[in-house]
């Protein structure tokens, strides 16, 4: 039997939730918890209920439309929140077409036993207190701590955030206690990278998840007047990040391709012409496909800002403020996916993904899988993110047989 979801649907939902959160200076704005994001909530409520599914939300304000069945609930699905000025693709893409899959199944009355589940995690980009608010809340894994102490990214309290939802910290600390037993996970989402476009594949089968960490940093030197303090008496804070920022990207690109290390934020004080820095506060993000990787790059970044402190005269210090670990894809849903994508003559490769995402979170509870689709020249969390339609065509049908064979 050929079995297809509805394109022209699918394309609607998404265009209609793309005018949500629409902003002046371009792309979407609809970080959670944002008025828009709120709008957002409601719209997805009430095209789950349309869709004939049963709505529910839990303590975190994840999102859930369900198929009822016997046995361990199958769940696909992914984020609706974006980032300041994201495009429409990212996220959007795995609860539309999750939502899509299980309307087909329902109106087309397709045979499954175990419950099906469309889920809309909140906070996937980490816009109000660390990355995977929802997933995390879901897995029972959130330190509440977090949540007391966090900051959005525009340092607001997360806690006044919450007075202008129904939730609170309780609320969402109890989430998971409220989670069915989960028996596979499967996300769609972009690529936002550029291989699968440059490979000319449709589909691509994640093989694993890149783990990260964020740190806050800072060196401390000695300001003094730049007229005046020859260069062998200075303590200058920014020479020491500017040679951390090259010694670190030199070592992990010859030491560890693949895995990556940014420093993506610095401010200099006092910061000014005429005056040598005397502080510099900093980020470092470094992402790899091992756990080892990971620590041993974290390891070396230490190392060898100890070794700038030293010759610099400066002091080095920092704080980790989120860490995930890097997980493997179940090879059980992968040989699946590669199964139909033969079948339904898609062209496919296996890839790893750079950046976070719920399934990976997920896959504290169950098996996941997670298929890609590419976007127009890689771009992503941009207002230019762009997708071919057939793409997003051939990975919702992907998923819909991946759920049929898993809920039977
Ligand atoms: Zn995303």
């Amino acid at each position: 039997m050929d079995i297809k979801i509805n394109l022209e649907r699918l394309k609607n939902n998404l265009t209609e939730l793309s005018e949500i959160g629409k902003d002046p200076n371009g792309g979407i704005s609809r970080p959670s918890f944002s008025r828009a994001d709120l709008e957002a909530r409601d719209w997805l409520k009430n095209k789950i209920a349309c869709a004939g599914l049963c709505v529910s939300q839990d303590g975190a304000g994840n999102i859930f439309g369900t198929l009822e069945g016997d046995g361990k609930t199958i769940m696909t699905g992914s984020h609706i929140d974006t980032v300041v000025n994201g495009g429409m693709f990212d996220g959007s893409i795995g609860v539309l077409s999750a939502l899509e899959c299980l309307q087909t199944i329902q109106e087309k009355g397709l045979p499954h036993k175990k419950p099906l589940s469309v889920a809309s995690f909140t906070d996937e980009e980490g816009n109000l207190a660390g990355d995977f608010l929802g997933s995390r809340a879901f897995t029972g894994t959130l330190e509440r701590e977090i949540l007391e102490k966090g900051q959005t990214q525009f340092g607001r309290p997360f806690k006044s955030i919450l007075k202008n939802t129904e939730f609170t910290i309780d609320s969402i600390m109890e989430a998971h206690t409220q989670r069915p037993q989960i028996g596979a996970f499967i996300e769609i989402h972009i690529e936002q990278g550029p291989v699968l476009e440059t490979e000319d594949k449709s589909i691509g089968i994640v093989e694993s998840i890149a783990g990260k960490q964020y740190w806050t940093c800072f060196f401390q030197g000695q300001a003094s007047h730049a007229g005046t303090t020859p260069f062998e008496l200075r303590h200058d804070a920014f020479l020491g990040l500017a040679d951390l920022a090259l010694k670190g990207t030199h070592y992990v690109a010859k030491e560890h391709y693949g895995s990556m290390l940014t420093i993506g934020s610095a401010h200099i004080y006092p910061g000014s012409f005429s005056i040598v820095p005397g502080r510099v506060d900093f980020s470092i993000d470094f992402r790899s496909q091992s756990s080892q990787t990971l620590k041993q790059i974290g390891d070396k970044t230490k190392e060898i800002a100890g070794n700038i402190s030293n010759s610099r005269g400066l002091h080095f210090d920092y704080q980790v403020i989120d860490s995930t670990e890097p997980v493997k894809t179940s090879s059980r849903l992968n040989t699946m996916a590669k199964k139909h994508c033969e079948k339904l003559g898609y062209s496919h490769m296996m890839i790893n993904s750079g950046a976070g995402h719920d399934a990976q979170i997920l896959d504290l509870l169950t098996d996941i899988s997670m298929i890609f689709i590419p976007c127009e020249d890689g771009i992503s969390h941009s207002p230019q993110e762009n997708i071919d339609w057939k793409d997003l065509e051939n990975s919702a049908n992907l998923q819909l047989n991946l759920l049929l064979d898993l809920s039977a």
